[in-house]
């Protein structure tokens, strides 16, 4: 997995951390799972990449400076309603993936502009079960505010998606039960 450089140095900022670091399920509405899976099959048989984000409902946490409300939002579920796909510029991009930098950059600031949150990043396995590879493994230096979601089409006829959170102590992904949700 190659995100860039650049990804992990620039989107603190975008993190819900307190949120993140201590969830242990993930929710997605049905329509970005829907949004999810027709990126991941329109990419087929390369991988897709993307940013997945959240939008707030109610504005008032929105309010640069305080982060004190972070916390009293008690929210420990990973939340997805937007997908952003991202071109794959990885030379072999049926094995690996790497964020096309101008989409990348774009990305970023569409989900500042709509003021939503980075939630995660996702890639599809084209082949292959939605468990990190080796490839997974290096790369970057994994954040644990963000979530990382893998999409396997290895069945085609029965996507499964599967997010993640990297454990730092331990080095390994730890898979999050997922939830869908109607809107
Ligand atoms: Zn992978």
């Amino acid at each position: 997995m190659k995100i860039n450089q650049w990804t992990r140095e620039n989107t603190a900022d975008l993190y819900r951390q307190s949120a993140t670091a201590q969830a242990t399920g993930a929710a997605i509405t049905e329509q970005a799972r829907s949004q999810l899976i027709a990126a991941c099959r329109a990419a087929y048989p390369n991988e897709a990449c993307g940013v997945l984000a959240y939008a707030e409902q109610h504005a008032h946490h929105i309010n640069p400076g305080n982060n004190s409300e972070h916390t009293s939002q008690g929210n420990s579920i990973v939340q997805v309603n937007t997908i952003y796909p991202i071109r794959n510029a990885a030379a072999d991009s049926a094995r690996c993936f790497l964020f096309h930098p101008q989409d990348w950059i774009s990305t970023y600031y569409a989900i500042q502009k709509n003021r939503q949150s980075l939630v995660g990043f996702y890639h599809s396995h084209p082949g292959s079960l939605p468990i990190p590879s080796a490839a997974d493994y290096t790369g970057i230096q994994y954040s644990t505010a963000a979530s990382y979601w893998i999409i396997s089409l290895n069945n085609p006829h029965i996507p499964v998606v599967q997010p993640y959170l990297f454990n730092q102590d331990t080095s390994s992904f730890e898979p999050l039960v997922l939830a869908q949700v109607s809107i």
